[in-house]
């Protein structure tokens, strides 16, 4: 077995186990793997095992791997960085999902790149922290954005999307997602994913209810210098 492989056996091992603590079938919980600053290479070979849906948090690194592994059809790519309105068109041709909706411009212009007739899976990321500099949209606009949004043909809204704050306890900051996961839901009753839960957290995302677990490092090893 490489290391890799190895690797992601623990970390499913380690989700599955969390899950049933949680009193959680593991089979609803979608396990990402976030690739950024690895080479199209290791996504390859993470394809080779298994590996379905992987996330990238910079356009044009998405882009080129996405065009590199073109052939991997039913390789599933999840944007989870923040999206800039002029790029919204590239990061719509590369990925199936995009997790950090946060205002309606973004919004907007993935829903005026549609080419075709598929529809794109959007989240709304939310900001768990007092800085409104980070990505996410403040919990108190939620139910506007969510309004928003389901107003744009091409989207699909899938649910919340959000990062634990470093200075906060991640099993708070889950249940606040949590909460915020079911005030979306009553304005968008298919709207039923969560994702939550990186490398040091995602146990406590799956008791929180996490659907989508974005896990990185514990799975591809230390992230080369960022370029
Ligand atoms: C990098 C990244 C992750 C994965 O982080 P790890 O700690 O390596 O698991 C998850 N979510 C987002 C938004 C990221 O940028």
């Amino acid at each position: 077995m490489t290391a890799v492989a190895e690797r992601l056996s623990a970390i499913d091992a380690a989700i599955a186990d969390a899950a049933r603590r949680a009193g959680r079938d593991p089979a609803e919980i979608t396990r990402i793997v976030v690739t950024k600053f690895h080479p199209a290479a290791l996504v390859s070979e993470l394809y080779g095992l298994g590996v379905r849906e992987v996330g990238e948090n910079r356009q044009q690194e998405l882009s080129a791997k996405a065009e590199a592994l073109a052939e991997l059809d039913d390789l599933r790519w999840h944007f989870i960085g923040q999206a800039q309105t002029n790029k919204a068109g590239a990061i719509r041709r590369a990925a199936q999902a995009v997790h950090s909706v946060d205002r309606l411009r973004i919004a907007e212009a993935l829903d005026r790149a549609a080419t075709d007739d598929l529809l794109l899976d959007v989240l709304l990321q939310i900001n768990l922290t007092d800085d409104p500099g980070r990505g996410g949209v403040a919990p108190t606009e939620l139910e506007r954005l969510a309004e928003q949004v389901l107003a744009l043909p091409t989207l699909r809204l899938r649910g919340v999307m959000a990062v634990a704050p470093l200075d906060e306890d991640p099993a708070a900051a889950f249940a606040r997602v949590h909460e915020s996961a079911q005030r979306l839901r009553a304005v968008a009753p298919g709207a039923e994913w969560i994702s939550a839960g990186m490398t040091g957290d995602f146990a406590e995302a799956i008791a929180a209810g996490a659907t989508h677990l974005r896990i990185g490092s514990a799975i591809t090893g230390p992230r080369p210098a960022q370029g």
